[in-house]
This record gives C-alpha cells, sequence and structure tokens, in this order.
C-alpha cells in the first residue's frame, strides 16, 4: 500500500509515519527530511534551499521530485510507501504519479490530517528534538522523563535541537503556503475518491487508531 499523509505543518504527519513504519515495515518517505539532510552535509542542492526553508517557503518542484525518484529506485516493490511533507503541490502531484506509474506503483489512500491552525502554532514552537536519537518531545506536551537536568528517555542523550524553521513567523508563513498551494491539492485525490479525513487534534494514540482503520489494518 502506498498513502500519502496530508496536513499543515504541525498536524502530526512525522509522528504518524514514524508509527507506521514502526507496525507495518513501510518506508517513509519525508522531503522535509531529506532536505534538512542536504542542508546540513552542504550539497550543492542543500546550499540552494537553505534560505528558502529558513523563510518557510517552498522548494521548487523539480528538486523535491527529483529526491523523490531517487529514493525510490532503491526500493523493493513489496515495500509500502509514506508520503510525509510530499506532494505540497499540483506539479509535484502530477509529478508524483508519474514517477510511481514508473515503478507500477500508484497512490492507494489519502490521509487528510485535519487541524485547528491556532492550537499547532504552539505545538510547532515547543517541540524540540534528541540531537543523538531523533526522539520528539514538546515543552508542554511531552517533556522527558528526566527534566533536571533534561535527558533522552530513549538513549540517555543530553543533546536536544529544534528546527530552525519552528518559529513563529516561519510557521506562519509555511501555514499560509499550506493554504494557498497544498491543501488545493485534495479535490485531486478527491476526484479519485481516494481521500480520507482524520481528526489530528485528537490524542496521538488516537489518531494512530483511526489511521489504521482508514488502512483497514
Ligand atoms: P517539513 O519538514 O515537511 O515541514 O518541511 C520543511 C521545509 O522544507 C518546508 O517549509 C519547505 O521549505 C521544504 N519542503 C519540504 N517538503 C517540500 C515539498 N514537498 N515541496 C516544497 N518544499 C518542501
Amino acid at each position: 500500500m502506498n498513502i500519502i499523509l496530508l496536513g499543515p505543518p504541525g498536524a502530526g504527519k512525522g509522528t504518524q509515519a514514524a508509527r507506521l513504519v514502526e507496525r507495518h515495515g513501510m518506508r517513509q518517505l519525508s522531503t522535509g527530511d531529506m532536505l534538512r539532510a542536504a542542508v546540513q552535509a552542504e550539497t550543492p542542492t542543500g546550499l540552494k534551499v537553505k534560505a528558502i526553508m529558513e523563510s518557510g517557503g517552498l522548494v521548487p518542484d523539480e528538486i523535491v521530485s527529483s529526491l523523490i525518484s531517487d529514493e525510490l529506485v532503491a526500493l523493493p516493490q513489496t515495500v509500502g510507501l509514506i508520503f510525509d511533507g510530499y506532494p505540497r503541490t499540483e506539479a509535484q502531484a502530477r509529478q508524483l504519479d508519474e514517477i510511481l506509474a514508473r515503478h507500477r506503483r500508484k497512490i492507494d489512500r489519502v490521509i487528510e490530517l485535519a487541524v485547528d491552525e491556532d492550537a499547532l502554532v504552539e505545538r510547532i514552537t515547543g517541540r524540540f528534538t534528541c540531537a543523538h536519537c531523533g526522539a520528539g518531545y514538546h515543552e508542554k506536551f511531552k517533556l522527558p522523563r528526566n527534566t533536571d537536568p533534561l535527558m533522552c528517555d530513549h538513549c540517555g542523550s543530553f543533546d536536544f535541537k529544534r528546527r530552525p524553521d519552528d518559529n513563529e513567523q516561519t510557521v506562519r508563513t509555511r501555514m499560509a503556503e499550506y493554504r494557498a498551494k497544498t491543501a488545493p491539492i485534495l479535490p485531486f485525490y478527491e476526484a479519485r475518491g481516494l481521500v480520507s479525513r482524520v481528526n489530528g487534534m485528537a490524542d496521538i494514540d488516537e489518531v494512530t487508531e483511526e489511521i489504521e482503520q482508514v488502512l483497514g489494518s
């Protein structure tokens, strides 16, 4: 099964994708993660997109679609895919169709995580991750068990980091981009009867269960 998780920044796409990977051995394809890795490694793509990402704008369609296309080459047909943060424009949705067709794959379901935008700003600006293992935390909703000093529950590291684009101003731009360019791709998939709406404001476990029900597992 190949699915798309669609929703504004902070809707929980990454969290839910990680759970699907764990439960079903699917593969998460996050263009945001790929781009951050490119920025970190200072590759030519990374250097090109750094400022765009810091501003909260969208990276050109060709760049993200070629990242996805490259990743797919090495993946066996039997591995189900979860697209997280891609496609984000109608052009990307069309490019994804072409890429998948080349691999004799198709999108089986699009899950829209519906959320209240005001709550998202609080969710996003409070989040941070373990710099060592990547475990996700939140200042208000999910602190590590040990807070003095702050220590990662999973690996015991004392190093944490925040995404540079998780500040309020950038978050507002990212949301405006979602409304203007990404939400309009829903009808593209609705016309094929592929969209299921899930309440992304519910508790993390409830959202996972709703997604599992949609996927019929
Ligand atoms: P994310 O981790 O999905 O929130 O993405 C972080 C940033 O990476 C976004 O604000 C964009 O600047 C860029 N980005 C990630 N995925 C895409 C995409 N599919 N199309 C355009 N820009 C993207």
